[in-house]
């Protein structure tokens, strides 16, 4: 078995020596371009370059190190419907969002976003408790990452609300799906978690409109992809006070530019995309078994729906 690596970083070596431990039989091919490469059976990348794309589209099948397979979609067409592309499931992200969004989650829930304002200005004050039962938290894309914050955020008793594509049954969570739930999710949400897959559908989902539908004084933590919030919509709503604050960790433009106004805006608070890192180790492990799997002629997990965009 041959695999093809392309890593845009240039960093192959750690991923050549993790697929060398954990599935000697295969031989890692890194791409150069213009290089005589042997016929390779899978790749693994993230997004490929253009001078890539015909030795993709000889490959038997396309594993991506990441989860969201929107970089890739771009180029969709120049890779034949029979290959499928494989996404990570988990790898140990999972439970990095979990972390990520529970800090933010309390951070806002025990003002401590106020707590540090005032620290700065020397002020001894203490503000009002919240309710839990003023402080919904509702996740937005209730995959393999937004099941596992749903799971950590229960202990905590907040109220929890979901939105999916298609309907849920979760234990104890209020459930909403497709366009005729949005609104019902929105409007119930003081918190709204962002976790979705970034497609047609889902882009600048977070518009000014559906902004205005959350209550007033509500939260948003963005760990999905940048485009699913309309930036320019964000700013004036925070200013007006209906948005209280913003965690943002994704961004339509990455790194966000210098002079982005968010840098300026105290009430958005910046991470550089580090919600959930890929772990190389657990996704060299998740896609040597898949691997594996496929030269059986067995079924591969988390085959991409093209038609659907994740
Ligand atoms: P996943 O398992 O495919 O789950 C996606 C969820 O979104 C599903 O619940 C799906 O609904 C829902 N969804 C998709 N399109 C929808 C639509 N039009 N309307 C309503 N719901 C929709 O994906 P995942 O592994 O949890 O990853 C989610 C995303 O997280 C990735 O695509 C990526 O963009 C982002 N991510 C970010 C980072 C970071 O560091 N910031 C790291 C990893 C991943 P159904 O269940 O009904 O299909």
């Amino acid at each position: 078995m041959r695999i093809l690596l392309y890593r845009a970083d240039g960093n192959t070596a750690p991923w050549v020596k993790d697929f060398a431990d954990l599935m000697p039989e295969a031989e890692v091919v890194v791409w150069r371009e213009g290089a005589h490469l042997p016929t390779c059976d899978y790749a693994v990348l993230w997004t490929p370059p253009q001078a890539m794309l015909a030795e993709l589209a000889r490959v038997k099948a396309i594993f991506l190190t990441g989860a969201g397979a929107d970089a890739i979609m771009k180029y969709s067409h120049a890779i034949p419907p029979h290959i499928p592309i494989v996404r990570l499931n988990d790898a140990g992200m999972g439970i990095q969002m979990a972390e990520y969004v529970t800090h933010a989650v309390l951070r806002y829930f025990r003002r401590l976003d106020e707590y540090e304002t005032q620290a700065r200005s020397g002020a001894w004050l203490q503000l009002e408790a919240r309710e839990k039962a003023d402080f919904s938290v509702g996740v937005m894309g209730v995959g393999a990452l937004g099941s596992h914050v749903i799971e950590a955020l229960r202990p905590f008793g907040f109220p929890l609300r979901a939105w999916s594509r298609s309907p849920k049954s979760l234990d104890g969570v209020d459930s909403f799906h497709g366009e005729a739930g949005l609104d019902g999710f929105l409007g119930s949400s003081r918190v709204v978690v962002c976790m979705l897959p970034l497609t047609e559908e889902t882009t600048h989902i977070l518009n000014r409109p559906n902004m205005m539908k959350m209550p007033q004084g509500s939260y948003i933590i963005n760990v999905g992809r940048g485009a699913h919030i309309s930036e320019p919509d964000l700013l004036p709503l925070i200013k007006s006070g209906h948005i209280a604050g913003a965690t943002l960790d994704v961004f339509r433009n990455e790194p966000l530019p210098a002079q982005h106004p968010f840098w300026m805006e105290p009430r958005i608070t910046i991470t550089p995309h580090i919600s959930a890192l890929t772990l190389r180790r657990e996704s060299v492990e998740q896609m040597a078994a898949k691997m594996r799997q496929h030269a059986r002629g067995e079924e591969v997990a988390d085959v991409i729906n093209r038609t659907k965009g994740y």
